[in-house]
């Protein structure tokens, strides 16, 4: 048998970049001689194991057949006798099609090295169509590499028009494309995973509420630039869409709850933390209480930060100031009013009257 080091492992290394996690690939071993080397089976029909001692995944060579609509139509040849070639063939894009050996011999029978080069992202082979989350992949991979100059190749933008033409994007699970969706974000140019969604026609089928609102692309470069954590990056990205359609964007991908509240809050309240200096008390209250500040300060700083982000470098007086009333409303103390003998909805109407008198006095302050 031969283990090869495959895919982004490779890549990385050539671009000298730091890697990450290995990917291995063996050919020429059967089931039975991995699990005669120690190697435990991570599914029960699927050809990949982990290593007894690293954990690191080893996959058998494989060929791959679409054999029906969406990635769970799709049939598995594992054998001794597939090749490293026919493995490699079935893979996204040529720079991912790379292998490495033991003494450091790099096999690349489909040009990677040289897409490396010239800084492009083309597809393997025209099955790159059977796999719909290509089209995300590519897309991410697009906003990782920005920054060195990486775009698509013509050829391939063109066969994602295919795919998004198809509507074979429907057949996506909200799992499958929000972990695409998710790392993309977290990338440094994650904006450029919009506009290749857009530029391939997959925004429209995938995230039609945002083909015309494309200036919160702004906003998400910024919060990248300020390494903004990803529910800040997702909240910026739905920001200015109606309620409606947050939700909806929301729902589609099953985004973390996090991701969700952020969405709708930064949906339903940057107008007022924009106007935040003129706001009378009251109205700051009721989004102090919205917000539940007192418990969810954190939540709070991260609506902050999304506001201040559609800002670009203008900077964000409204930030401080809201920082401080939320500090203010959060200073008034609940135990003089139970001492006081309050308690339930008594309590509570007091310890708002209380909290509005603090913030009208923050405002004259
Ligand atoms: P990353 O740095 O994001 O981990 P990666 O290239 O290692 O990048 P993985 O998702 O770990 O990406 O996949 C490992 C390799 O498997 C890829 O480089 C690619 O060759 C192949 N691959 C993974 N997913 C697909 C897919 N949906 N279609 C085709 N090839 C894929
Ligand atoms: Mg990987």
């Amino acid at each position: 048998m031969h283990i090869y080091k495959v895919g982004g492992a490779v890549r990385d290394r050539l671009l000298g970049r730091p890697v990450s996690d290995i990917d291995w690939l063996v050919v020429g071993a059967t089931v039975e001689d991995m699990h005669a080397q120690g190697f435990r089976p991570v599914g029960a029909d699927f050809p990949v194991f982990l290593h007894p001692k690293t954990g690191e995944e080893y996959a058998l060579a494989r060929t791959e057949r679409k054999s029906g609509r969406g990635y769970g139509g799709f049939t598995f040849h594992a054998s001794p006798d597939v090749t490293l070639e026919e493995d490699l063939i079935r893979r996204d894009l040529t720079i991912n099609a790379m292998a490495e050996d033991e003494q450091g011999t790099v096999y690349d029978p489909y040009g990677g090295q040289v897409d490396l080069e010239q800084r492009i992202l083309r597809h393997v082979s025209p099955a790159f169509a059977e796999d719909p989350l290509r089209v995300l992949r590519v897309a991410r991979f697009a906003a990782r590499y920005a920054p060195l100059g990486f775009h698509v190749a013509e050829q391939t933008l063109a066969l994602m028009r295919q795919i998004a033409e198809s509507g074979e994007l429907q057949a996506l699970t909200a799992e499958r494309s929000w972990k695409e969706i998710e790392r993309a974000l977290m990338e440094s140019e994650p904006q450029v995973f919009v506009q290749v969604l857009h530029d391939s026609g997959a925004l429209k089928e995938l995230m039609p509420e945002l083909e015309n609102g494309r200036d919160t692309l702004a906003a998400l470069h910024q919060a990248a630039q300020h390494q903004q954590p990803l529910a800040v990056r997702w909240a910026c990205l739905l920001r200015g869409l109606e309620p409606a359609a947050i939700k909806a964007l929301n729902q589609r991908f099953k985004a973390p709850r996090e991701c969700q509240e952020l969405a709708v809050l930064v949906g339903e309240f940057a107008g007022h933390a924009d106007d935040a200096l003129q706001l009378p008390p009251a109205s700051l209250l009721e989004m102090l209480q919205k917000f539940d500040v007192y418990r969810r300060p954190q939540r709070f700083e991260d609506f902050i930060a999304a506001c201040a982000m559609a800002q670009g470098d203008a900077g964000y007086p409204q930030a401080d100031y809201l920082r401080g009333a939320a500090a203010a409303a959060r200073a008034v103390e609940v135990k003089p009013l139970v001492e006081a003998g309050l308690s339930g909805q008594g309590l509570g109407e007091a310890l708002k009257g209380e909290r509005l008198k603090a913030l009208q006095a923050y405002k004259l302050g």
